[in-house]
């Protein structure tokens, strides 16, 4: 027998609003101090008021316009009923029949992965448990922060699907400037439902669902563990318990964390110090036009527009800031030079891009205050570059350089004496000056090793700072060197 696996995906993302959601707290995911953005209202007080954040609701909103979701006319919130130490109020905010958005999907490959419901709700406080003490102790600098839940249809069918359609949401959070959506921060939190059904059945299967997974490798791991682990056990003829389930990273598999006892009974009721929510066609036609461009038409339009690869189309996507960057130098290269020198331009800033300034970044943002490259400064190196002014090495060393200091490109040639050196005696001055001090391996060259003079030419161009283009010193040597 065949088992079909189906697999839903319940998201949470904290929004990046500048206060909490129910109150004017500072929401600062970053402060490490506990307990220091609280107030009567997130610390859940009697007597005191919630007020929503309109910021956060049109954050939710322009999310589900963004996945083809139908947007509320007509929503509010409820009280979602529990105990617990992170929750004093004894309820928490939430929405349970109106939600924001409803009837989405995002297209994932080939297949559209619907998308249920977005609703808003406030995150709770944040619980340590420490191993040596016997208390626990509750930081109420998250409690109330906007938290953002999308719930999709069963319709992922494995833990790699699961993984790109996170991937993909993650990244439409960040060029919405909704979320910051980091996984290992607690910003975006995934629980996976997986269920197993006979092929040629329609009926779904019992479902685990599966919780505390912090990256998107566990994402996938952990749903492939599970369908290993069902397959197993619908084999062997017995059932599927539905229960929660944790992920064990070290170990690589799922244990169980408690059975479900029959549903939930949360008791929701409308909550009744907020009155229900209204929103106009106009406004959200208006939040409509603050949508940006998405990564999917992104993808599509730079492959076309500056015929790049595939790996070079996945990095200027992935991270959204590289890749305006990328069109912000390439607007500045000048849009009337003739299509042949355009091109040549484009492919050297993507090339420079994609790799040297990458590997000067190394994980920073080209958003950080620290990066001090202007795209006009840019495109500036890439003209001088194109137009021979400085050659490959010199672009190198010229661009970190530019990193370090923030400098104009064409002040920083001159007082690196980085120009590329074109006078033919002075580069025959240098190449007899490398010949007279190397004499092995001019020697070594004479009897037929070519090896000698490749480190011949790495001598000129550690000599000259990579002034001399490795085709000049080449021709040069080879010239003086003939027998
Ligand atoms: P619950 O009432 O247990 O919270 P929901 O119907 O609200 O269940 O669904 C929660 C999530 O589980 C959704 O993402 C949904 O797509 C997914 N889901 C529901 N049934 C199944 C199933 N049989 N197998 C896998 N996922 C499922
Ligand atoms: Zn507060
Ligand atoms: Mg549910």
């Amino acid at each position: 027998m065949n088992y079909i696996p189906t697999i839903g995906l319940e998201i949470h993302a904290e929004l990046k609003t500048k206060s909490k959601m129910f109150c004017s707290c500072k929401n600062d995911p970053l402060e490490k101090l506990p307990n220091v953005n609280i107030c009567p209202i997130c610390m859940g007080h009697p007597g005191t008021l919630p007020v929503p954040n309109a910021e956060a609701i049109r954050m939710v909103l322009k999310t589900g316009l963004a996945l083809n979701c139908t947007v509320a006319e007509y929503s509010k919130f409820d009280r979602k009923n529990y105990f617990y130490p992170d929750l004093p109020k004894g309820y928490q905010i939430s929405q349970y029949d109106l939600p924001l958005c409803e009837n989405g999907f995002l297209r994932i490959g080939e297949r559209d992965i619907r998308i249920q419901r977005i609703h808003l709700e406030e995150d709770t406080a944040r619980s340590q448990h420490s191993a040596q003490a016997d208390y626990s102790l509750v930081d109420f600098n998250r409690a109330g922060v906007p938290l953002m839940e999308l719930v999709t249809e069963p319709d992922l069918e494995s833990g790699e699907e699961a993984a790109a359609f996170g991937q993909e949401l993650q990244m439409i959070l960040r060029y919405l400037l909704v979320s910051d959506a980091d996984m290992e921060k607690g910003q975006m939190r995934v629980e996976a439902n997986v269920s197993l059904r006979p092929e040629g059945t329609e009926e779904l299967g019992t479902k685990v669902e599966v919780k505390n997974l912090n990256s998107f490798r566990s994402v996938q791991n952990a749903i492939a563990f599970e369908i290993r682990r069902q397959t197993e056990l619908l084999e062997a003829g017995k059932e599927i318990a539905q229960e929660t389930r944790g992920w064990n990273e070290a170990k690589k598999e799922t244990f169980s964390q408690r059975e479900k006892e029959s549903a939930h009974d949360y008791r929701y009721f409308p909550e009744p110090d907020i009155p229900p929510l209204t929103f106009t066609k106009d406004f959200i036609e208006q939040l409509r036009l603050e949508v940006p461009e998405l990564p999917q038409k992104k993808r599509e339009r730079i492959q076309q527009e500056y015929e790049l690869k595939d790996k070079e189309v996945a990095l200027l996507v992935k991270d959204r800031a590289l890749g305006e960057y990328f069109e912000q130098v390439v607007s500045e290269l000048g849009s009337r030079l003739p299509q042949k020198e355009l091109a040549k331009k484009i492919s050297l800033t993507k090339n420079y891009i994609v790799s040297d300034l990458q590997g000067l970044l190394n994980g920073m943002s080209v958003e950080d205050p620290n990066f001090k490259i202007t795209p006009e400064n840019f495109a500036e190196l890439i003209s001088m570059l194109a137009d021979g002014t400085i050659s490959s090495p010199g672009a190198k060393s010229l661009l970190k350089k530019m990193f370090e200091t923030g400098g104009d490109p064409s002040q920083l040639l001159e007082s690196e004496q980085l120009a590329q050196i074109s006078d033919e005696g002075a580069i025959e001055k240098i190449a007899k000056d490398i010949i007279s001090k190397n004499p092995k391996a001019v020697e070594d060259f004479k009897s037929g090793k070519q090896n000698a003079l490749q480190f011949l030419i790495g001598q000129m161009m550690a000599a000259t700072k990579g002034t001399v283009s490795p085709e000049g010193a080449r021709k040069i040597l080879i010239t003086l060197l003939a027998p």
